[in-house]
């Protein structure tokens, strides 16, 4: 199954979200594919292996070469968890590909050749509406959403809304928000709590039971160029991302996992 994380609002968390979900599920027994669609890398410099770093084949490769999409995957240093990589000319894809035929359908035309060879596929999107979130979504059965608990937090939710379904209406019909993630929740604030409650009412039984606390731990893991699970396995945000594993698994698996962790504080 193939989701994306998608938000056109810079720094709510999206890419924090695919690394650190990503690689919980993976722990869970999941073999998960990462699809970095973002030409600013942050998960590309995470994950592909310092060997591969000055020669590899990316997402960039595949949808402006027609490289076989199995030529641009790599195994990482975790177990069951794989790379597609993105790369700085990917910046230049959008205008590259606007005069394709069928322009919104070439990343799931691509991800069709090896969707079975996954439980899951993630693709983590830019921060815009254009063209390669669009290519996000059509390739997608679900688009979970991550909500920042700051202030306009709701701001530029709608246009988003009003995206996903222009994509359902017209290019993927079995598209559907699979779940919203409250990120960055400040538990000391009225604020954080505030927004959400207010959220949760406007995504009524779609937001996540697991909410991802504002952790310096999580910020810091990504400076090292390790996920959460590796840098503070005993974090509260590595708990939340590790409930957040289960509860996604859960919710589109349907079963119960029998994982639960120990009890932690940062
Ligand atoms: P962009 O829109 O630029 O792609 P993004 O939505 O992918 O951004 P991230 O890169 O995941 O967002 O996060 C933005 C910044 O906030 C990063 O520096 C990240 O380390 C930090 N961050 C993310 N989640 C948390 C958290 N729960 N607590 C503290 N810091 C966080
Ligand atoms: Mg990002």
């Amino acid at each position: 199954m193939i989701f994306s994380i998608t938000n056109q609002k810079g720094g709510v968390g999206k890419t924090t979200s695919v690394m650190n979900l990503g690689s919980y599920m993976s722990t869970l027994n999941k073999k998960i594919l990462i699809v970095d669609l973002d030409p600013q890398s942050n998960l590309t410099s995470g994950l592909l292996t310092n060997e591969l770093k000055e020669k590899y084949n990316s997402i960039y490769n595949v949808l402006i070469s027609d490289l076989d999409t199995k030529k641009a995957i790599y195994p990482t240093r975790i177990d069951n968890l794989f790379l597609l990589p993105s790369s700085i000319e990917l910046a230049g894809a959008e205008v590259e590909m606007v005069s394709k035929v069928s322009r919104e359908n070439i990343l799931k035309k691509a991800l069709n050749k090896i969707v079975n060879d996954y439980d899951f596929v993630i693709i983590d999107c830019p921060p815009s509406l254009g063209l390669l979130t669009v290519n996000g979504l059509v390739a997608s059965e679900k688009v979970l959403i991550p909500v920042q608990c700051e202030y306009y937090a709701l701001e530029g939710l709608g246009q988003l809304i009003n995206t996903v379904t222009m994509v359902r209406e017209n290019l993927n019909e079995t598209l559907d928000i699979g779940g919203v993630i409250l990120t960055m929740y400040d538990s000391r604030t009225n604020l954080s709590k505030d927004v959400a409650k207010e959220v949760r009412n406007f995504f009524e039984g779609k937001v996540f039971d697991s909410v991802i606390p504002r952790s310096i731990r999580l910020s810091e893991a990504p400076s090292r160029s390790l996920t959460i699970y590796e840098y503070a396995p005993y974090s509260s945000g590595a708990l939340a991302y590790f409930n957040l594993a289960n509860e996604v698994i859960n919710r589109f698996e349907g079963k119960k996992s029998m994982l639960r962790p120990n009890i932690i504080k940062d």
